[in-house]
This record gives structure tokens, C-alpha cells and sequence, in this order.
């Protein structure tokens, strides 16, 4: 998935969805874990998807501190992109404390565990997924 796959209307529904508390991934028949908007399982192109519930927690499988970042992010630098893996789904966002500030990457561990949260984007106030350590 790429990140021009986030940014749609599907997306956003389902951001509402993580807000409050009912974040959701979907499931082809094979197990296989993908996102909103998507309609295809993106590992065996299956089109029957049901929506699954989003565990509370993840773990960080791989992250990374960005330093320069592109235009709409450029006031955060630095801060963490991470990918937690969720067990059928796996997801990226920026790494936060509770209270919203972004960590560095000292803060961060792989396997550490985190809950998704929905935050906003310093620069343009666009919402993002964001991850939070438990
Ligand atoms: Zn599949």
C-alpha cells in the first residue's frame, strides 16, 4: 500500500471509525488483512472482504525517524513513521505520546506496544494515524 491509497474517502470514514474506538480492518476468506478503501485483497485479490475488528494494541515491527520530511509534514520533523504489526493488518502512522507530541527515535523500541489513535498534522491540521505507547 502506498500512501496515496490513504487519502480518500474510505479512509477517512475509517479514521472516524478508529476515534471512536471502533477501528476495524477488513478480511478476505484467506485471513489476509488490508484497509479501506480497498475492495481486493491486496495478497490473493479476493473481493469478498468483511470487516474485522482492530485489536486494541500492536507491536512496532520496523520504524523510522524522519528527519526531512515532505511539505505537508515539514514543521514535525523530526518525528517517527512506524509500522505495527496487528497480526492479519499491518499499519503505519507517526509515533506520539498521549498528550500528542511526537517521540524520536530513542523513544521508540521494535515490539513495543502501541494503540492507534487518531491526531492531526502540525502543518496542514490533516488527520493522520497516529500510535500511541501503552
Ligand atoms: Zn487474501
Amino acid at each position: 500500500m502506498t500512501d496515496a491509497d490513504y487519502h480518500d474517502e474510505g479512509y477517512d470514514d475509517w479514521l472516524d471509525a478508529v476515534e471512536d474506538g471502533d477501528g476495524f480492518y477488513l478480511e478476505c476468506e484467506n485471513g489476509h488483512g488490508s484497509l479501506p478503501p480497498r475492495r481486493v485483497c491486496p495478497d490473493c485479490g479476493a473481493t469478498d472482504l468483511a470487516e474485522a475488528p482492530l485489536p486494541d494494541a500492536g507491536e512496532v515491527a520496523t520504524f523510522t525517524e524522519i528527519a526531512v520530511a515532505p511539505p505537508s509534514f515539514e514543521d514535525e520533523t523530526p518525528y517517527v513513521t512506524a509500522v505495527v504489526d496487528f497480526g492479519p493488518v499491518r499499519l503505519t502512522g507517526q509515533v506520539r505520546d498521549a498528550d500528542g507530541a511526537e517521540l524520536v527515535g530513542d523513544d521508540v523500541a521494535v515490539g513495543m506496544t502501541v494503540a492507534p489513535a487518531v491526531g492531526e498534522t502540525q502543518t496542514t491540521g490533516e488527520r493522520v494515524l497516529v500510535f500511541e505507547p501503552r
